[in-house]
């Protein structure tokens, strides 16, 4: 999965064509939940060697750490074709095992200062240290000229909740200063009209700059939140700087802003201050439903120089045609990507392999595949993928969700797998996004037969539901499930599982030190594929159309489609 607020935005313009943002209230198109059937399923059977096989491949030191848009790219999805043959599936995308993404690396430089001019009295911030700001439009030159300067609170646009941060104000040409988080995000519990602890869409950053571009901003920056367990300024500053891959504007159908940037929380205050304001209370005012975005009376300028390389990557495709509802789909998906070449760690090492991350789920999504087609087409036709440019900001999945090969009305559900802890086996599986479709019962169905229970996300302030492939499905109605690895152990109960999750965590992920390690534990990554088999296999050959339940934030997009199409769901 990529980093929670250090990687670069997905292509926003693609994000304008659906999203949450654009849902309406009410369910107009709402239709009954049909009774779900559960068939019965029996075991797979899947080999470890072939399993930890590819694993180590993918995460050898010639794969260069799996770059989109480098050669050990190419030499990934090239490797990917053979193995979705070796496992006996047919070519995905109208004969082809691959679906083109076009990309685009921008990396800004020459950054001016962040002027900030008040009544005459210009304030200076300095790029890094103070601000960082990237544009998607790919041109040489940017320049933000004496942008007006308008607080728009938590930058949320939420019709089905009645929440409207923009309401009223004219953005056009503006930039839009914009808090971190959701307004309940300070809740000790899950309740709140945002979900309280739990992160809400709304309350990502990606979210923020695509309602802010949405609402026709020229720029708008995130005030970043200094509090204890955020992103140090540091990894913002990293991540926002240097080259940001996005997919190539000319594929997309609206221009992006002309800037999306982060402040720190003092520039914001010193900001506020020439205001004739204060952050917080205009942060107080902005926690409260009916708040008014205000006008500051400031402008904004600055300017950098970019270059641009285009490039191109690659989604593997590949489908087990279904043998009595062809045209109804069950997707099994998993990103190949990874960072590629990173900084050096202590020993040299400058490349980071993903080999957990997500060498592991790439490996699992072939294995589900050979385990599909041993055991015959199912009713429903099941398609797998291998996405590129997750780490980039789920850019391969962002782009196959805008340029579906199988139409997602058609798409009865899916499943996708990111990160494959070697932890053992585990009496849980967490579901991240537990309780937000009936998804839920046909894993519960699998888990039950294993003796496992499925455990809430440990996280949800984290909104991890928001920062992997299956989101780029959900936000457009196809209900998918994400799961990660039980953190109950067999061996040692939760704080053993706590403490091996948290060492992945802080010690390899995203770092050269995630590689493949022979001394390995595959016991529980086994037996979570097995339940992720006959989970999706419940699915293709099941007749029913899971949903997410009524009031969830995905509910109503998944309603339209479905009122729209007369062969789906
Ligand atoms: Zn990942």
């Amino acid at each position: 999965m990529p980093s929670a607020a250090v990687r670069a935005l997905p292509g926003i313009g693609a994000m304008l064509l659906a999203g949450i943002g654009m849902a309406t209230a009410g369910n107009a198109g709402s239709r009954p939940t049909p009774a779900i059937t559960f068939p019965d399923v029996a075991p797979a059977v899947m080999s470890r060697q072939v399993v930890e096989g590819i694993v180590r491949t993918l995460s050898s030191d010639s794969f260069e750490g799996r770059a989109a848009g480098t050669a050990g790219g190419e030499k990934t999805t090239a490797y990917l074709v053979q193995r979705f043959i070796d496992a006996g599936l047919q070519p995905g995308n109208s004969g082809a095992w691959l679906q083109k993404v076009p990309m685009v690396e921008i990396t800004g430089q020459e950054h001016g200062p962040l002027i900030v001019s008040a009544h005459g009295h210009p304030l200076r911030f300095d790029f890094g240290t103070d601000w960082v700001g990237v544009t998607s439009r790919p041109v040489k030159r940017i320049d933000l000229k004496a942008s007006e300067l308008v607080f728009v609170g938590f930058g949320i646009n939420a019709p089905e909740k009645g929440w409207n941060d923009y309401a009223g104000m004219d953005m056009r040409g503006k930039t839009a200063l914009i808090l971190a988080n959701d307004p309940d995000h300070d809740a000790k519990s899950g309740k709140g009209p945002f979900g309280g602890r739990a992160m809400s869409y709304y309350g990502r950053w990606t979210y923020k700059f695509e309602e802010a571009a949405r609402q026709g901003a020229a720029a708008a920056i995130i005030i970043h939140d200094a509090s204890p367990g955020s992103n140090d300024w540091n990894e913002i500053e990293g991540g926002w700087t240097g080259p940001q891959t996005y997919l190539d504007a000319a594929h997309n159908d609206s221009e992006p802003m002309l800037m999306s940037g982060w402040v720190q929380k003092s520039v914001a205050e010193q900001i506020a201050t020439a205001a004739g304001k204060d952050m917080p209370s205009l942060g107080t005012a902005a926690q409260q439903r009916g708040f008014r975005a205000v006008a500051l009376g400031i402008t904004i300028s600055t300017g950098f120089d970019n270059t641009v390389r285009r490039m191109m990557s690659h989604n593997v495709i590949g489908v087990l045609p279904g043998k009595a509802r062809a045209h109804e789909y069950v997707l099994y998906t998993a990103h190949w990507d990874h960072l590629g070449r990173c900084p050096a760690d202590e020993t040299g090492d400058d490349i980071c392999n993903g080999a957990i991350d997500n060498a592991t789920g790439t490996a699992g999504l072939v294995a589900l595949a050979a385990a599909n087609t041993a055991a015959g087409p199912a009713a429903r036709s099941q398609v797998f993928i291998a996405f590129t440019g997750e780490e980039e900001g789920l850019l391969g999945s962002e782009f196959y969700a805008t340029h579906p090969i199988f139409p997602l009305e058609q798409t009865a559900g899916g499943l996708n797998i990111d990160t494959m802890l070697m932890t053992g086996t585990a009496r849980d599986m967490i579901v991240v996004g537990k309780g937000k479709s009936n998804l839920d019962a046909y894993l519960a169905k699998a888990l039950r037969g294993a003796r496992r229970r499925p455990s809430p996300d440990p996280a949800p302030e984290d909104g991890h539901y928001y920062r992997s492939d299956h989101f780029s499905f959900a936000r457009r109605g196809v209900p998918m499930l994400y799961i990660e690895s039980g953190q109950n152990l067999v061996n040692g109960g939760r704080k053993a599982g706590r403490t091996a999750a948290r060492d992945y965590e802080t010690r390899h992920y995203h770092q050269p030190s995630d590689e493949y390690d022979p001394n390995w534990d595959w016991a529980g990554v086994m037996e979570d594929l097995q339940i992720l088999y006959q989970t999706g296999r419940m699915l293709a050959q099941s007749k029913a159309w899971p949903n997410w339940h009524a009031e969830d934030e995905f509910r109503p997009v998944r309603d339209e489609s479905c009122a729209a199409s007369p062969d789906g769901c």
